[in-house]
């Protein structure tokens, strides 16, 4: 599959460009809104192609796929014109700034029969898919709660924007609430309906939040209790689901490397369970590759997109109003 990155980004230098080549995939181009960056870029990481025109990048006919990894409230646009275009559409997360607008570019995709997918990379690790499986095999009894650890020291080189531009979708609620959601929606298989939340600027955030906690009602009458903050050097993230026969607990998973422990806990005792350590975005890559063949769907597809963006909306509302805030999911 031929790509053109949409975005001059850390992700798509530390990550993609090395998930697409490893899907076997080739990039050709990149579009950065600055003509140098788009030169000095492209030549850095081997791309044929760097313009300042997204029209540019469109039109160029040996583009199959883009991947959208600009600062958020590009997505929107970008990924609109990038359908109009003929182009299947890769996106990062937060779709977009608002989960209608999301909406509407997964409907845009849908009624022009191109694969349009979320880059939510936790679905896609060893980790999560072997505690889904020992969730789903019953190992754990009927479930009733799960709590996200995910608070992290966000490093230097990505605070920028995240820690005080809100028009470009800074703050923790956009960049991992959305994560935690799409998570726990993988685990569950339902949809949070209510979430009680709070958020804080506690040392890095400057007009917006840098730490949230919340509590979220599944439909099934499951609790779920997050944790998000850019705030934190010395913990390590984790996933716990409680049920009535046995708990999983999981250090260090919610990460993007394909790393940490989990343990199974029954009548038994503990139990250690491995898991696969492929790359997460590769797999990602991989599957969306083979949606774009006709085979199979992405790990994570638009709906999913929406959805954990109309969470983390409820989050932010909640946690602005101190109110008990419905999900609202659109169409
Ligand atoms: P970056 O800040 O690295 O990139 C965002 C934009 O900022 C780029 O498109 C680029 O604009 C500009 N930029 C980046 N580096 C420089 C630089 N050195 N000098 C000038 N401009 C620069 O953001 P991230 O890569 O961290 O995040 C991009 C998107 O990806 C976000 O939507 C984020 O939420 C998502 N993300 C997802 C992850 C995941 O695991 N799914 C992980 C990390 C991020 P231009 O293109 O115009 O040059």
């Amino acid at each position: 599959m031929k790509w053109g990155l949409i975005g001059a980004s850390t992700i798509a230098s530390e990550w993609m460009i090395g998930a697409f080549r490893a899907a076997g995939g080739d990039v050709v181009s990149v579009l950065s809104s600055d003509p140098s960056r788009a030169a000095e870029y492209s030549k850095a990481h081997s791309i044929a192609r760097g313009t300042a025109s997204l029209d540019e990048l469109l039109s160029d006919p040996e583009i199959e796929a883009v991947y959208i990894s600009t600062t958020n409230e590009k997505h929107f646009p970008q990924a609109i014109a990038a359908i109009k275009a003929g182009k299947h559409v890769l996106c990062e997360k937060p779709l977009a700034m608002t989960s209608k607008d999301a909406a509407e570019m997964v409907r845009a995709a849908k009624n022009a029969g191109l694969v349009f997918a979320t880059n939510h990379h936790l679905r896609n690790a060893g980790s999560h898919l072997a505690i889904k499986d020992a969730v789903t095999s019953g190992r754990i009894g009927k479930v009733l709660s799960i709590r996200v650890f995910h608070a992290v020291y966000l490093p230097p080189h990505l605070q920028g924007w995240r820690i005080d531009n809100p028009a470009a979708g800074g703050g923790v609620i956009p960049d991992i609430v959305v994560h935690d959601a799409d998570t726990v929606r993988f685990h569950l298989n339902e949809d949070p309906t209510d979430v009680v939340a709070m958020s804080a600027e506690s040392g890095l955030g400057t007009g917006v939040e840098d730490s949230c906690m919340s509590i979220w009602q599944m439909p099934s009458g499951v609790m779920v209790q997050t944790h998000e903050s850019f705030t934190h050097k010395y913990t390590e993230s984790g996933l716990e689901i409680h049920g009535t026969e046995g708990s999983v607990v999981a250090r260090n998973v919610m990460t993007q490397r394909p790393v940490g422990e989990i343990v199974l806990v029954t009548e038994s005792g503990r139990e250690s369970v491995g898991f696969a350590d492929h790359n997460l975005y590769e797999r990602a890559v991989a599957l969306f590759s083979e949606a774009v063949a006709g085979q199979g769907r992405p790990s994570a597809d638009g709906a999913d997109g929406v959805k954990s963006l109309a969470v983390a909306e409820a989050v932010a509302r909640s946690a602005r109003t101190g109110q008990r805030t419905k999900v609202v999911y659109e169409e």
